[in-house]
């Protein structure tokens, strides 16, 4: 089995696509579908063949190339059960505990509704890659939108207990905006502090902030650091339930 490669480019307006190919097995996979020309450009410029489309969840930025790509390449569609009938041309619909294989590679999926309902990410332990489509962003994490802030909350604590080292794919570039809303929930976190000047740095000179590790995430992003004391002097919600403070944080960056 060959290393899992990864190949990630914009789409749309701030959407990520990313393309993981198996060398030996000569598969490729989509990790959702935003926008089909740049998906097919990014295959060519790689040389690789689309035999397989992963969605995290149904939302039209991230399923709305799903059916010309299958038209045209043949390849299924694997998605989230609980939101199947709004995944178009699937083929294997997944769940919570489900094991994926892709080329030999074992992705684990796990649920994490709060996005929408049936939201799920994909986990490749032996690769250390977390696909986490509109879940978790670089210091951020999706709008609640179909779900519970409680939902939220607990889908963030299953990829908070993945090993800190995974590398985490997101469906976005909203790291700039995220910064600055961060930067008022725990100000005084000097590695967020630094975190910031090199994502400003990057945006300026056009490259990506995404992928980042779970590592960083943990040790600065607002959303997942509802325990934080430094987070619940902040919000002056000492002592409080982190679930209780993630739900004030998500809902101060829905009116930044
Ligand atoms: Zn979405
Ligand atoms: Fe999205």
């Amino acid at each position: 089995m060959a290393k899992l490669e990864i190949h990630q480019f914009p789409c749309l307006n701030d959407n990520y696509g990313v393309l993981i190919h198996d060398a030996d097995k000569n598969v490729t996979a989509t990790i959702d579908t935003p926008e089909v020309a740049p998906i097919e450009a990014a295959l060519a410029e790689k040389g690789w063949t689309l035999t397989h489309i992963l969605n995290t969840h149904h939302h039209g930025d991230h399923t709305g190339g799903n059916a010309e790509l299958k038209a045209k390449t043949g390849c299924t569609v694997t998605g989230p059960k609980p939101e199947a009938a709004k995944i178009p041309g699937l083929d294997t619909a997944v769940g919570e505990g489900d094991v994926y294989d892709f080329g030999g590679h074992v992705a684990q999926i796990i649920e994490t509704p709060g996005h929408t309902l049936g939201h799920i990410a994909y986990y490749f332990a032996d690769d250390g890659v977390a696909f986490v489509g509109d879940t978790l962003f670089a210091l951020g994490c999706g709008r609640v939108f179909e779900g519970t802030m409680e939902q939220m909350w607990s889908g963030l604590q299953k990829l908070m207990t993945l090993p800190a080292e995974t590398t985490v794919y997101c469906g976005h570039e909203y790291t700039l905006a995220n910064a600055a809303f961060a930067i008022t929930i725990e100000p005084d976190n000097q590695e967020l502090v630094e975190r910031v000047k090199q994502i400003k740095a990057l945006r300026a000179n056009g490259k990506p902030t995404v992928p980042t590790t779970l590592d960083v995430e943990l040790r600065t992003n607002p959303f997942l650091r509802p325990a934080s004391p430094g987070v619940q002097k902040q919000l002056g919600m000492e002592g409080a339930d982190p679930a209780a403070v993630f739900a004030e944080v998500r809902r101060r960056k829905d009116n930044f």
